[in-house]
């Protein structure tokens, strides 16, 4: 999970890492509130969950009130890479004489963390990495001793910092460290990190959260946002379904990741396109597959229901009974094929024949089942 800048600029700010002063506008009449008591010189950052936004016009500065609300009139409701902006953060402008780089992540191959650092900072790290390959100072941190102090005195050393900025630089890198390990992210990046006339400040702010970690940091969580993903993912998601939107036509529900995708290639090659990916998962009970339906029944372009289901722990009577449910409770009108097989596949074919006769049809394979789907679809 992707933290705004503005927040991963909180937390930074709560340890002691230096950041302007501003504060978040989500209408012109705060933004011009804002800018005032900023005192007019202020930078308008659009918080938008992308990089690069500088580039693509997401960051303009402003030297007076009026304008700054100006560029406020179009920054809003405007889209930046896709996303659309709807928080601007406003801070006061500060006068940057270099901008330096510096990130912590997390080096999943080295299964350690991984400091850069560098004085051409400002730029995308890969761009600094191609441009100035002698100004890119890594470190490895292994997370069982954590950060020794002789390895910031390296990157200092490295760097050739003058003396007088040691300090305070020390003390940055410091912090992101704690911060990674306290919040669990993956990555921590200042970029640019700023050298004023007053010091060194965080002019930008990224925290990517580990997502399996969330569940330990609940106000983490509060602040998650969906921006980009689509009303039906957003559903899914808060419903604990793996679903990922497709441009095809065949609903598919499968139980297993693996399983949802030999199901998608099936249809592929039946001359069919999937509309989704749905993995309700091992051990899915009546409620889950009911909530299947409701999800794929919330997209339009889906024409014909491909449910394929392999019980292992998964118990296909369970399945027949959401299936059950979702025919009572849904205003289901799409048809629906279904392959059901493994743990009580018959009492599952049962209360499907009993309850619902003629409303869905049940193969016995999973080849059949991608090509019959295909098949109706072309009908609908
Ligand atoms: P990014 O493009 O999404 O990484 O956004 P940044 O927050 O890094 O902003 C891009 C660039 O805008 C920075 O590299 C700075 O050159 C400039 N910038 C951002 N904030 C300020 C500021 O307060 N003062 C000045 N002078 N420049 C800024
Ligand atoms: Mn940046």
């Amino acid at each position: 999970m992707k933290l705004h800048e503005y927040q991963a600029k909180q937390i930074f700010a709560k340890h002691g890492v230096r950041i302007p002063r501003g504060a978040l506008a989500e209408n012109l009449q705060d933004l011009r509130k804002i800018a005032e008591e900023l005192g007019g010189k202020v930078v308008l950052k659009a918080q938008v969950l992308v990089g690069g936004r500088g580039k693509a016009g997401g960051i303009k500065k402003a030297l007076s009130v009026d304008s700054a609300v100006e560029i406020a009139e179009k920054m809003f409701g405007s889209s930046l890479k896709g996303e659309i902006v709807k928080k601007i953060y406003l801070e006061e402008l500060i006068e940057i004489k270099e901008e330096w780089y510096l990130s912590i992540a997390l080096d999943r191959v080295e299964k350690c963390y991984s400091l850069i650092f560098s004085t051409a900072g400002g730029i995308d790290i890969e761009e600094i990495a191609q441009k100035f390959p002698e100004k890119v100072i890594k470190v490895k941190i292994d997370p069982r001793w954590g950060l020794w102090d002789y390895q910031t005195r390296e990157v200092l050393s490295k760097a050739k910092i003058s003396s007088e900025l040691w300090k305070e630089l020390s003390n940055v890198i410091k912090a992101l460290y704690k911060i990674l390990v306290e919040y669990e992210a993956e990555l921590v990046e200042i970029n640019p990190l700023a050298l004023t006339p007053n010091g060194l400040i965080a002019a930008d702010a990224k925290i990517n959260i580990d997502d399996n970690a969330l569940f330990r940091h609940k106000d983490l969580e509060a602040l998650r946002e969906y921006g980009g993903v689509d009303e039906v993912e957003r559903k899914a998601l808060a419903e604990g379904l793996n679903y990922v939107k497709l441009d095809g036509y065949v609903g598919v529900i499968a139980n297993g990741a693996g399983m949802a995708m030999a199901t998608m290639d099936l249809i592929y090659l039946g001359g069919g396109k999937p509309a989704n990916f749905l993995d309700i998962g091992g051990g899915a009970g009546a409620e889950t597959a009911k909530k299947a339906f409701e999800i794929l029944s919330m997209d339009k372009n889906v024409k014909v229901i491909f449910m394929n289901i392999f019980g292992g722990i998964t118990r296909c009577d369970e399945v027949a009974m959401g299936i059950v449910k979702a025919f009572k409770e849904l205003n289901l009108s799409v048809p629906i094929i279904l392959r059901l097989s493994g743990t009580n596949e018959e009492e599952g074919r049962r209360i499907i024949e009993k309850e619902l006769s003629g409303k869905v049809e049940v193969v016995e394979t999973m080849e059949e089942g991608a090509r019959r789907a295909v098949e109706v679809a072309k009908w609908q």
